[in-house]
């Protein structure tokens, strides 16, 4: 999944945090349903203030499971892009993929296991309070927090992909039978099964007890079946790829555009005469960094530019879509989603220049190829 249009909060220890809108209606909404469990124990002031406290509370929370599973990636030698914040919790985004069944495992577990000890403290938190203002708000906001802590701790072991308790069944049939494709298949079905199981509830809650809280269930159930859904058609595609790699499939010493030049000196360049639709965009130190694609020459064309320049209407390139010509193709298709005619992959060597590029329509012939069961490379003896 990816979530574009997001806000960029910081880093906790070395991982980027970022929020989507979406983050600021789970927000509102766990302030309501907080201010209405709270209704009683105080005057209106001060029950706004510990549900807004409280609603906030929830999300240090959701950030800290999700730090949780980014850390322990990080350790174990996985690229984590960032974790983003949205209407559903938190998502780290990794760019790799676990190496072996117990760093799967590993990564799983401990993101349910913190929300559990959260839970736990914040259980222990009210006890404490609990003395000093027995049916308090500040008791009561501290109860919520523990009992929302150990019912995520709960649904997030649920066994089906994307959920931590799918990578725990993958990681478990992965360690047994060693098939990663067979964990990955059998970990999305579940999931699949789970989305269905969770929106047919929402469903019949709504027709049976006029209950519209079931729209959320929908919303969930929804989310989990596309989202095992994409992961069943990536576990195949890593499958029939196998060791494809981006030098396979990349096209070498493509033609670049400078930084520096103008909009003029490139549009009198050849370069516009080549058969591209893309343009890697390189430094001075010939490190791409952007790309340039006819949509952003074609831009141009409401007015004068003088003094335009290649690097000012270049689109920058996402870190995750720098690679090396050894890297494994379906990683790199795991970690990013290109738009046709608009991104690309920039290959660069051990110094970073840039050494090849790799398209769409490139990466749509790799799969259509390996849907064929040709090589990613014709054979030297052809017919
Ligand atoms: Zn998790």
């Amino acid at each position: 999944m990816q979530l574009r249009s997001t806000v960029p909060l910081g880093r906790i220890a070395g991982i980027r945090v970022a929020a989507h809108w979406s983050a600021a209606v789970t927000v509102g909404l766990f302030t309501w349903i907080l201010a209405t469990y709270l209704r009683g124990t105080a005057g209106a002031g001060i029950i706004w203030a510990a549900a807004i406290a409280g609603a906030l509370g929830l999300v240090a929370c959701l950030l800290a499971h999700e730090l949780a599973h980014s850390i322990v990636a990080t350790r174990n030698g996985i690229h984590v892009e960032r974790i983003v914040l949205w209407l559903l919790g938190g998502a780290s985004e990794l760019t790799d993929e676990p190496k072996d069944a117990r760093t799967d495992l590993r990564v799983a577990l401990v993101g349910p296991a913190t929300s559990l000890l959260l839970g736990v403290l914040a259980y222990g938190a009210a006890a404490v309070s609990s003395v000093f203002s027995p049916g308090g708000p500040v008791t009561a906001t501290l109860v919520w927090l523990a009992t929302v802590n150990v019912v995520l701790a709960v649904f997030n072991m649920l066994p089906g992909a994307p959920l931590d308790g799918g990578r725990v069944v993958r990681a478990v049939i992965w360690w047994r039978s060693g098939d990663r494709l067979r964990a990955a298949t059998a970990a999305a079905r579940t999931g699949q099964v789970l989305g269905m199981t969770l929106a047919g509830l929402g469903s019949a809650e709504i027709i049976a007890f006029r209950d519209f809280s079931g729209l959320w269930l929908i919303l969930l159930g929804w989310f989990l079946y596309s989202a095992a859904n994409s992961e069943l058609t990536m576990a195949g595609l890593r499958h029939r790829l196998g060791a494809t790699t981006i030098g396979d499939v990349m096209t070498t010493a493509p033609r670049m555009a400078d930084a520096a030049w103008t909009l003029d000196q490139l549009l009198r360049s050849d370069l516009v005469y080549t058969h591209h639709h893309l343009f890697p965009v390189v430094d001075q130190n010939g490190h791409p960094y952007a790309v340039l694609a006819w949509a952003d020459l074609l831009r141009t064309r409401a007015g004068p530019h003088p003094g335009l320049r290649v690097a000012d209407l270049a689109r920058p390139l996402p870190p995750a879509a720098i690679a090396h010509s050894d890297d494994l193709l379906a990683d790199v298709i795991s970690r990013i989603v290109l738009r046709p005619n608009l991104d690309a992959v920039a290959v660069t060597d051990s110094t970073g220049r840039l050494t090849g590029l790799v398209t769409a329509t490139d990466l749509a012939l790799a799969c259509n190829r390996s849907a064929l069961g040709l090589p990613a490379r014709p054979s030297t003896n052809t017919p």
